[in-house]
């Protein structure tokens, strides 16, 4: 078969809960018209990774056969998608098949780019060089954390916009604490150098998060960005307004730049940065009426995480449908939504859940999110891994949204039903 009704690049988070909710649709019989290309045979659930660095994870839990996640009638099309010909519907694969789609859905997530730091390819995985970010990295993560015996202990953040970009001072948090169990702590200097102007996009948990920062002596370093590691003398360069810091280091946790996959705008499907230029509303391509975007990849201007895919898919999905269906205007309206649990240390968390928007905070619970919980962390550890797995790659989980607008009800003591 050279074509399908709906073809979806990338069988990540956001690329096999889209194919779950159009294959499960009553009365549109799809999922035999359903493909997906994915050049990959493990999936991960990489928002594990963060915990299997500190060591309350193991690697294996966080990742499933790409073959046991392809919903039901869906086809599997083991490739990378190299480009798009958007006007004759088309995808193009790195193994030379051409497929034809009706409807296509572009989901390849993000792009890390290892190499745009010199020094940090050659290096990373030994010397003291780790990163949660790589599926390989992160498996040695933990031993070299525990391993560290005190020293300069820096943890990077790029200026670019990452996956999740809570997870780069979660890992800080957590090492912090293992130095500290470990008894190094006296002998070590703990730093967040993070390129970006603020520690965290949302002000109302930022504030919160610099003072937990602060009581555990960690030093933040903002405007701080990474540019280059020299192995041999274990130093790292860093470019902090215009001069260049170089500092040395005995354990070194790096997050890549990260940019949009290039194929996307090679294939006039990118806006300005590259992003799959999508209405932020409808997940609509901005030119093309059947094209659709989300997760990592897309032009959402929210932050890049799964948490944002469980709303968005359920838009998206909606949206994708009354398009086949023949429809023009489009009603099912994506608010921004996004969440980030950040694992301060062992039980405690702080469950941020905003609209990446207007920064305003959407959260869930009847408890200022702010403060950090074990209950929280609970979700984290135990319950998401679940809800992923079981019901978000299921085509089951649309969010918390209906328990956010029925608690919410609740305090204001107008109990509501909120259809979705
Ligand atoms: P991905 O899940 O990355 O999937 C993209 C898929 O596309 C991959 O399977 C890839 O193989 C495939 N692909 C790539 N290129 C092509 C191509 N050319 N052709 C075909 N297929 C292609 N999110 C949270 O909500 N909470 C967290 O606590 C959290 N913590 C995180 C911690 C870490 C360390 C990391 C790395 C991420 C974390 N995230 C978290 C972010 C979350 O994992 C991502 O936002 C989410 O996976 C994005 O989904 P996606 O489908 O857009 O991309």
């Amino acid at each position: 078969k050279d074509g399908y009704k709906v073809v979806i690049i990338g069988g990540g988070a956001a690329g096999i809960t889209v194919a779950a909710k159009l294959a499960r649709t009553p009365g549109f019989h799809l999922s035999s018209d359903i493909a997906i290309v994915e050049p990959s045979t493990e999936h991960f659930y990489q928002p594990l990774w963060t915990l299997v660095g500190s060591g309350i994870k193991s690697f294996s839990e966080s990742s499933k056969p790409t073959r046991e996640l392809i919903p039901l009638g869906t086809q599997w099309l083991k490739s990378r998608v190299s480009k798009v010909d958007p006007v004759k519907q088309t995808v193009s694969t790195d193994d030379g098949k051409t497929v034809k789609y009706d409807f296509l859905v572009v989901a390849p997530g993000i792009s890390l780019d290892w190499d745009k730091v010199p020094g940090l390819v050659s290096t990373l995985g030994k010397d003291g060089v780790t990163s949660i970010y790589s599926a390989q990295a992160v498996q040695g993560a933990y031993d070299m954390i525990r391993g560290f015996q005190g020293g300069n202990a820096i943890f990077t953040q790029p200026a670019t916009p990452i996956k999740c970009a809570g997870a780069p001072q979660k890992i800080a948090y957590l090492a912090e604490e293992i130095f500290r169990s470990n008894g190094v702590r006296d002998k070590t200097s703990v730093k967040f150098n993070t390129g970006m102007g603020k520690i965290f996009s949302s002000d109302y948990y930022g504030e919160a998060l610099t003072k937990i920062a602060a009581s555990k002596g960690i030093e933040v370093n903002l405007g701080t960005n990474l540019l280059a590691i020299k192995p041999e003398s274990k130093e790292a360069v860093f470019k902090k307004g215009a001069q260049e810091v170089v500092e040395k280091y005995s354990l070194l946790h790096v997050v890549p730049p990260m940019s949009a996959p290039k194929f996307i705008g090679e294939s006039g499907l990118g806006n300005a940065d590259g992003w799959c230029n999508v209405d932020k509303h409808t997940m609509q391509h901005a030119k093309y009426p059947n094209v659709f975007s989300l997760g990592d990849a897309s032009s959402l201007p929210t932050s890049k995480t799964a948490a944002a895919i469980t709303a968005q898919a359920k838009y998206l999905a909606d949206n994708l449908l009354a398009v086949i269906g023949g429809e023009t205007v489009l009603h099912n309206k994506y608010d921004g939504y996004t969440a980030c649990p950040l694992v301060t240390g062992k039980n405690k968390l702080v469950m941020a859940e905003f609209s990446g928007y207007d920064f305003e905070p959407l959260e869930t619970f009847p408890y200022d999110q702010r403060t950090e919980s074990a209950f929280g962390y609970t979700l984290k550890t135990e319950v998401f891994p679940a809800l992923y797995w079981d019901y978000m790659l299921k085509g089951v989980w649309d969010g918390p949204r209906k328990i956010r607008n029925a608690v919410q009800g609740v305090i204001k003591g107008e109990p509501v039903y909120a259809p979705y």
